[in-house]
């Protein structure tokens, strides 16, 4: 008998599950249902079963419907889904609903193209074959097939029953007519390419050994969980390995591989690369650029196993995979991998335990991996002939998590790193914002054919409106921020809420007509450039460009085919592309990133020069980049003038040592906001002086103003708790948050726990 109460996550906020009765409904946990919830309908996910509930089986509801065609969501996506809302302090409901396609949290069947499997009813489990008449021979075989389908936990599809006769799928409707056999909707497979894979190059020393390391410990069917950094510099074939590791395990007969990257616009070029070398395996993408159904579709393909290499952002993480073997995470010191709102999760920190727990191997690839995981995959441990030996035991544990692998030279031999110059600008008359030697540099391509990139991480014309009488600045109204001058439209922009107003014609504060937009954004460099160089075929990259749904491909497009002489644009441009005849490389103006008052800037700076400038001279031209910039002997500039990642991350983790900022310590945020900020900081006087309270273990610091008071018209305010113990911090937020929740004052403010916060 099927236990009669379903317990069920629904997208609620709050930490609990919602009893309702089967009502003589088959349900299986990870099945879709429909439940009556207050006035309303809600979709829910069956988590759990039982026999009792804690409230009056009279009072409880049956749900209204379960969506039994669809496949149930497996129990390793639910396990992971609840370890990851627990670790971050969110209702695991709203964790799972909002981890699965928009189409399966509308109150519809979801099924994005019709295809049928079959499965025995309790009726057909009990019937003997030989209960069969023998001349219906393929009903025979067909009901034979759902059995042996059914020794394996699997159902039949309709490929397998062509296999048995053409008339197979008849028979089995036949027998669903018959109450012995049930039909549900599945969805149709993908297709692969009948092309032979495109050449492979041969692996260069650095490349075969990574390979080796990796797959030496996995066979067909044996995997171990290992996390390996791949360290390799831009150019350094770190793809290539991924292709080799890929092919590896895809040898593997059902083996699936999750791929995550940064961003949605890296995806196509990943696609075509992975397409041409691995064909015949079904691959499918996620991420938010596809339409409603084609997410379901290509969800529903990687849960039914059919798609057997997904590539995805941070979100397809929580994608249920029957047969993953190997995860990859390129890019992986990329701060998108991180949730900003609702659960704050990262989604390298999820992989990591979502591997572990499948004991298969992780791959985190990276120029410039995240202090954390360089951390992770080289700290020592400290010396234990006067350390207490227990301690230097686990902190050896904690350090060498990771197993290091590094990729040193360029693979393409003839391709050289380029060559970094800084240009002290306080030394050099400006013209327009640009140094001589950089336009001199620009006028050079020109001649030579040769194409460039000017990066400045600023869209809009510039970042200001400045009155040249009374230095007012134009502000946002609702944010702690300034407006940015997009000279174009006319317009003040906020570029952290969106406000837009228009150009003042006046000064508000003091009448005068004399504005100036001061400073360089993305419009106002393109428009320099076309006065410097009006021969030169320019084009803008950033998000206000690009927001037309093609927009960037055709850009890239032109870019390769040589229609274009001169890119500007934002971090947009930095990532994963590889234009062979772009030789230059300037960087305008970053050395406001040098004095931030964020103690991860540094290193997010050098991440994206380096990546940046990895941009020149990919193929056999060698590549010239050129910073501007105030402080020409800044340490970063030195190590980036070298390319020397291990020095400089080296000497940031020592500052981080000593400070004891991540990775030394565990932090987390409580976050508040309101219209009013007395009620934030009565909020977060509570919430202190009760963690205070509640443990001894975890710093819990005074709360304080984030850099952005002010956001969206809200006033913000958090409050700090770091501990050098993961545990402790975990069981004081659990704690916290479990006293908050019924607190009068803490529904006034909108309020959210961020553990290994990115951003104060
Ligand atoms: P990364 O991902 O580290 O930036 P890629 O894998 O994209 O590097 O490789 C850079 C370029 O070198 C690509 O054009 C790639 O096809 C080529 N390449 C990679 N490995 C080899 C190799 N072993 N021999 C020759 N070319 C290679
Ligand atoms: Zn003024
Ligand atoms: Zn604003």
């Amino acid at each position: 008998m099927p236990k009669p109460i379903l317990k069920i996550a629904l997208d609620v906020p709050l930490d609990r599950l919602f009893d309702y009765l089967s009502g003589g409904q088959t349900a299986k946990i990870g099945q879709r249902v429909l439940v009556p919830f207050g006035r309303r309908s809600q979709i829910g996910i069956v988590v759990g079963m039982a026999d009792t509930s804690e409230f009056a089986i009279e009072k409880l509801k049956p749900v209204t419907q379960v969506f039994s065609d669809e496949l149930p969501i497996d129990a390793e996506t639910l396990n992971l889904v609840k370890f990851s809302a627990d670790y971050y302090q969110y209702p695991f409901g709203q964790a799972l609903l909002s981890a699965l396609p928009a189409r399966l949290r509308q109150i519809a069947p979801a099924v994005s193209r019709k295809q049928y499997a079959y499965q025995l009813t309790d009726l057909g489990r009990q019937l003997d074959i030989e209960a069969i008449p023998k001349r219906q021979l393929v009903t025979r075989r067909v009901f034979a097939a759902l059995q042996a389908a059914e020794t394996l936990t699997k159902v039949l599809t309709e490929a397998t029953l062509d296999e048995i006769s053409s008339s197979a799928r008849k028979a089995a409707k036949q027998l669903v007519a018959e109450g012995l056999a049930a039909s549900l909707q599945v969805q149709a497979s993908v297709k692969t390419l009948e092309t032979a894979p495109a050449i492979a190059p041969e692996l260069n020393q650095e490349q075969a050994f990574a390979v080796a390391q990796i797959t030496q410990n996995n066979s067909q069917d044996v995997t171990v969980f290992k996390a390996w950094l791949l360290h390799g510099i831009t150019g350094s074939g770190k793809t290539e390995v991924y292709i080799r590791l890929m092919q590896h395990v895809l040898q593997n007969n059902a083996a699936q591989v999750l791929v995550l990257v940064p961003e949605i616009n890296l995806t196509p070029q990943l696609e075509a690369r992975f397409r041409s070398r691995l064909p015949s395996f079904a691959l499918v993408s996620l991420h938010s650029n596809l339409s409603e159904s084609e997410r379901l579709h290509h969800w529903q393909l990687a849960q039914s196993g059919a798609a057997r290499i997904i590539i995805g952002t941070r979100l397809s993480i929580f994608t249920p995979l029957p047969n993953l073997k190997l995860i990859i995470i390129d890019e992986e010191h990329d701060s998108s991998y991180k949730q900003q709102d609702s659960m704050r999760y990262h989604a390298r920190d999820v992989a990591l335990v979502r591997a572990k727990r499948l004991n298969i191997p992780v791959v985190l690839g990276s120029a410039t991996p995240a202090l954390e995981s360089w951390h992770n995959a080289t700290a020592i441990a400290p010396n234990t002939s006067n350390a207490n030996i227990d301690q230097a035991k686990t902190s050896q544990a904690q350090a060498n998590k990771y197993n290091l692998l590094s990729l040193n030279q360029r693979a393409v031999t003839a391709a050289q790193l380029p060559h970094i110059d800084c240009i002290d600008t306080t030394k050099v008359n400006l013209q327009h914002g640009l140094t001589p030697q950089l336009i001199a540099a620009l006028k050079l391509r020109l001649v030579r054919k040769e194409q460039s990139l000017l990066f400045i991480n600023r869209r809009g014309y510039s970042p200001v409106l400045l009155c040249s009488a009374c230095h007012w600045i134009a502000p946002c109204m609702r944010c702690s921020s300034k407006l940015v001058v997009h000279l174009g439209q006319k317009k003040l922009r906020c570029h952290h809420c969106g406000h837009e107003q228009k150009m003042p014609k006046q000064c508000p504060s003091c009448g005068n007509a004399d504005l100036h937009p001061t400073g360089h954004g993305t419009q106002r460099l393109e428009q320099t450039l076309a006065i410097l160089l009006p021969t030169a075929r320019i084009a803008r990259v950033d998000r206000d460009s690009t927001s037309r749904k093609d927009a960037l491909v055709e850009i890239l497009d032109k870019v390769h085919h040589q229609e274009i002489d001169i890119l500007v644009g934002t971090q947009m441009l930095a990532k994963g592309h590889d234009f062979p005849n772009l030789t230059l490389v300037g960087v305008v103006d970053t050395d406001s990133a040098l004095h931030s008052p964020d103690f991860r800037a540094s290193e997010r700076l050098f991440a994206q020069l380096m990546q940046v400038a990895g941009r020149a001279g990919r193929a056999d031209k060698a590549g010239q980049v050129i910073i501007q910039t105030q402080f020409p002997e800044h340490e970063l500039f030195n190590a980036l003038r070298t390319q020397d990642y291990v020095t400089y991350a080296n000497s940031l983790l020592q500052e981080r040592e000593q400070v004891q900022f991540p990775p030394y310590v565990f932090t987390a945020l409580l976050r508040a906001e309101a219209n009013d900020f007395a009620l934030v900081q009565q909020f977060l006087q509570h919430a202190f002086a009760l963690a205070r309270s509640l443990t001894d273990k975890v710093m819990v610091y005074d709360p304080v103003r984030p850099q952005m008071e002010r956001l969206k018209g809200m006033e913000r305010g958090h409050v700090l708790m770091q501990a050098s113990n993961r545990s402790a911090l975990q069981h004081l937020l659990k704690n916290l948050v479990g006293e908050l929740r019924g607190k009068a004052i803490a529904t006034k403010v909108r309020w959210a726990v961020d553990v290994n916060p990115l951003e104060f």
